[in-house]
């Protein structure tokens, strides 16, 4: 669980870590690969969220799926990418959230991931909350924590190298 005071000022920032749905790339499932290809190459994104006719969250697709398309025997070639709707290769097992509230999930899932899911509990996609504006957060939170609270050290914790240091004092015979 995530320490309250750390919650609270995080919270206090007033900014907002979601990235609206209007303001995100997207294409829509029946898209060919054709046209996914082009966005993607235009908005420099790595991967952007896939949806349906009702704004439902379906999936992601990135450029290394369709580049992977368009290596041939004979060379590089977009020729395939007309036939091939995005669906049809799009990743669909996404984790996404719908309590945006949730930092300790969110922060979790950062760690590994550039960006989650927000939708709603119909699924309708909601936005995206990106690992740059978590970083936004934390960095207000490095600069604000003491206006708000004041930190002391734990009465009796040792630190990792205190720890790592009796040790080595211990196998020479020293106090452990
Ligand atoms: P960032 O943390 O801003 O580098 O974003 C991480 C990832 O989130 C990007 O590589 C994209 O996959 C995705 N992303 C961020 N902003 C957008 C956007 N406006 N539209 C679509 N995808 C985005």
């Amino acid at each position: 669980m995530i320490d309250k005071p750390i919650e609270t000022v995080m919270r206090e920032s007033n900014r907002d870590i979601l990235i609206p749905a209007d303001l995100v790339a997207t294409v829509n499932q029946d898209n060919n690969l054709q046209h996914v290809f082009m966005v993607l190459t235009k908005v420099k994104y790595a991967k952007i969220p896939v949806l349906d006719n009702d704004n439902h969250f379906k999936g992601l697709v990135s450029l290394p799926m369709i580049t992977e398309l368009m290596m041939q025997d004979t060379g590089i070639t977009s020729r395939p990418l007309e036939a091939i709707k995005v669906k049809q290769i799009m990743q669909k097992d996404v984790p996404t959230i719908y309590e945006r509230d949730n930092l300790e999930a969110i922060l979790r899932y950062l760690v590994d991931e550039n960006f989650l899911v927000f939708v709603d509990s119909d699924t309708h996609f909601k936005g995206i909350i990106t690992r740059r504006e978590l970083f936004k957060e934390i960095n207000y939170l490095a600069h604000n924590f003491n206006k708000r609270y004041i930190a002391l050290p734990v009465y009796n914790h040792k630190s990792k190298s205190e720890t790592k240091n009796a040790k080595v004092h211990g196998s020479k015979g020293m106090i452990n």
